[in-house]
């Protein structure tokens, strides 16, 4: 209706309103690009008041072209729309429940209603989801004080911002970023939660918006929408914000990466922040319950244990060069000359890996005129190793390859060593067998 607030609406870059569907997860606001456009007479009660769940409101109209559902539009909604960049509220319309809200710039705010919609004409009474709807206001307020906190510490501004289904990430222009760095922006951006500065909404045109220290460019003329936090931001933007910064509680970045020449911040805030925190400490108790120990020492002691088993594995590897040695005399002694004065060991071991096999393989060709075919059986995989001294005739590539062949597997090498396998373990004596006749 005429004499409502002015429309602002921010699109964002990557995510055009068109793409957004009842099934986004994804948001993205801070690539907006924030600009007025002349909206059809839905009044926006949440540009005003940001708390405002429940209102009444005329259906206007009514329409079932939206993915199947209806839609209804209302003269007044205190429904934030999806397509400003923000996922929409979502809540109930007399009743029923309104899955999502797409901004149509011919037709105003759509309400998506599963079930009956009201008649055109009707007076509605609507509810907004309260803690949907704080959520978005914890993680976009929260977005607004660490991006400002990134300018203040840094001189780095923010370039991208999305709202993920758990968290929320950033790109930052942040260059040589470490966990100090970071840490230092989320500590200035919590001690500007605590100290429960006040959120105002400014309305300006283009020219007193130019007079002012705003965090981002709005890049468009026109009246424009500013949120200010008392001292700290001011910033172009149409979502809805916390009244003061208190609300949003608390903010935790999870983790940081370079990513396309920024730094890519992941961060929570507000319940998200609690949820985090809540699955971090259950992670953290449960490693230390395998260890018996408080939950801080958790880290030291997977650490040592890692050390440990490295030290293990070493261990375990140096055996394993002594047992095959041992296991390849023992094959060797079994072992007749054939015609020619070769040796040809043949034996299926049961679960060795491939090193393992190949230890015993090399302790075998060691000696002269000896060839080694083993193979090792697992429950789903055959394993062979195939190798000669350098004065023993046959070529284990070509041997392999036909082995495998028999397998079903792939494999391959040298003249003198070749390691391969496959899935057919059954046929595993007979590839071996297959092999000692085509050497003798
Ligand atoms: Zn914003």
């Amino acid at each position: 209706m005429p004499g409502s607030t002015p429309d602002y609406v921010c699109f964002t870059e990557s995510l055009s309103k068109k793409e957004v569907s009842l099934t986004s997860g994804i948001w993205n606001l801070e690539s907006e690009i924030c600009f007025n456009v002349r909206m059809p007479p839905t009044e926006r009660l949440y540009y005003s008041d940001s708390h405002l769940i429940e209102f009444a409101a005329i259906v206007t109209d009514k329409t079932d072209r939206v993915s199947g559902w209806t839609a209804v539009t209302l003269d007044r909604t205190a429904f934030y729309p999806t397509g400003g960049g923000q996922p929409s509220d979502t809540g109930t319309l007399n009743g029923e429940r309104v899955l999502e809200c797409i901004d149509d710039e011919e037709n105003g705010v759509l309400h998506v209603i599963q079930g009956s919609a009201p008649e055109v004409g009707a007076t509605v009474k609507g509810r907004v989801d309260w803690p949907r709807r704080l959520d978005h206001m914890q993680q976009h307020t929260g977005q607004h004080i660490l991006s400002q906190a990134f300018v203040t510490l840094f001189n780095a501004p923010t370039r991208g911002f999305r709202v993920l289904h758990e968290v929320c990430e950033i790109d930052v222009e942040l260059t040589n970023p470490t966990d100090e760095r970071v840490e230092r922006a989320v500590e200035l951006a919590n001690n500007v939660i605590w100290e429960d500065r006040q959120i105002t909404i400014k309305e300006v045109t283009a020219e007193e918006a130019a007079k002012l220290p705003l965090r981002k460019d709005p890049a468009r003329s026109g009246e424009l929408r500013l949120i200010e936090i008392e001292g700290f931001d001011l910033t172009p933007c149409g979502g809805t914000h916390a009244y003061r910064t208190g609300e949003v509680g608390l903010i935790g970045v999870r983790t940081w990466e370079r990513a396309k020449g920024l730094t890519r911040v992941e961060f929570v805030a507000g319940t998200r922040a609690l949820a985090d925190y809540r699955r971090a400490n259950k992670t953290a108790r449960a490693v230390a319950k395998l260890f018996s120990a408080s939950r801080d020492d958790s880290a030291r002691l997977a650490a040592r244990m890692v050390e440990e088993n490295k030290e293990l594995h070493r261990r375990l590897r140096s055996l394993e060069e002594i047992a095959a040695r041992v296991a390849a005399e023992e094959l060797l002694a079994a072992a007749m000359p054939n015609a020619t004065g070769v040796r040809i060991v043949t034996h299926v071991f049961d679960n060795r890996d491939a090193e393992s096999l190949k230890h015993v393989a090399q302790a075998l060709i060691v000696h002269p005129n000896t060839i080694a075919l083993l193979g090792s059986r697992e429950h789903d995989a055959a394993r062979l190793v195939f190798a000669r001294s350098v004065d023993a005739p046959g070529d284990m590539n070509v041997t392999m390859r036909a082995a495998c062949d028999l397998l079903d597997g792939r494999g391959g090498g040298k003249s003198d060593l070749a390691q391969g396998g496959g899935k057919n373990v059954d046929k595993l004596p007979a590839a071996l067998d297959q092999a000692l006749q085509s050497l003798n």
